[in-house]
């Protein structure tokens, strides 16, 4: 589910809200979105994937993480390299090659029209 919304990182550029098809965001008053309705969350990462400064974290389990998990702790999470992390393996971003390319599924292998 949706744990972390870093502040210092966002850009303000609504896209998180956007894109995730359960509404669980709202845009904050200085902009920053708020996480209002986590138990929403369908841990679907469309968000972390779509976040162009990887500021937001979404851990890897469909129930909210205890309190004082290090999966809300922001500086473990940088330290950890988890932010982005998803983002960098499906090869969204900047640099990066697009997880398309190197996905071995056979609906992406090539396949004969005739
Ligand atoms: S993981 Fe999916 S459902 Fe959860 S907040 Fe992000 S986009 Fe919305
Ligand atoms: S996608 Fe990232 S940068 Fe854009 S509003 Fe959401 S958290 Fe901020």
């Amino acid at each position: 589910m949706i744990e972390v919304v870093l502040a210092d990182r966002c850009v303000q550029c609504d896209i998180c809200i956007k894109v995730c098809p359960t509404d669980v965001f709202r845009r904050g008053e200085d902009g920053v979105p708020v996480v209002a309705h986590q138990e929403d969350c369908q841990t679907c990462f469309m968000c972390e994937a779509n976040c162009p400064t990887d500021a937001l974290y979404v851990a890897p389990f469909d129930t909210p993480v205890p309190e004082g998990s290090t999966h809300t702790d922001a500086d473990a999470l940088a330290e950890s390299g988890a932010l982005g992390a998803y983002r960098a393996v499906i090869g969204w971003g900047g640099g990066r090659t697009p997880g398309s390319t190197l996905d071995r599924n056979h609906l992406f292998a090539p396949v004969s029209t005739s």
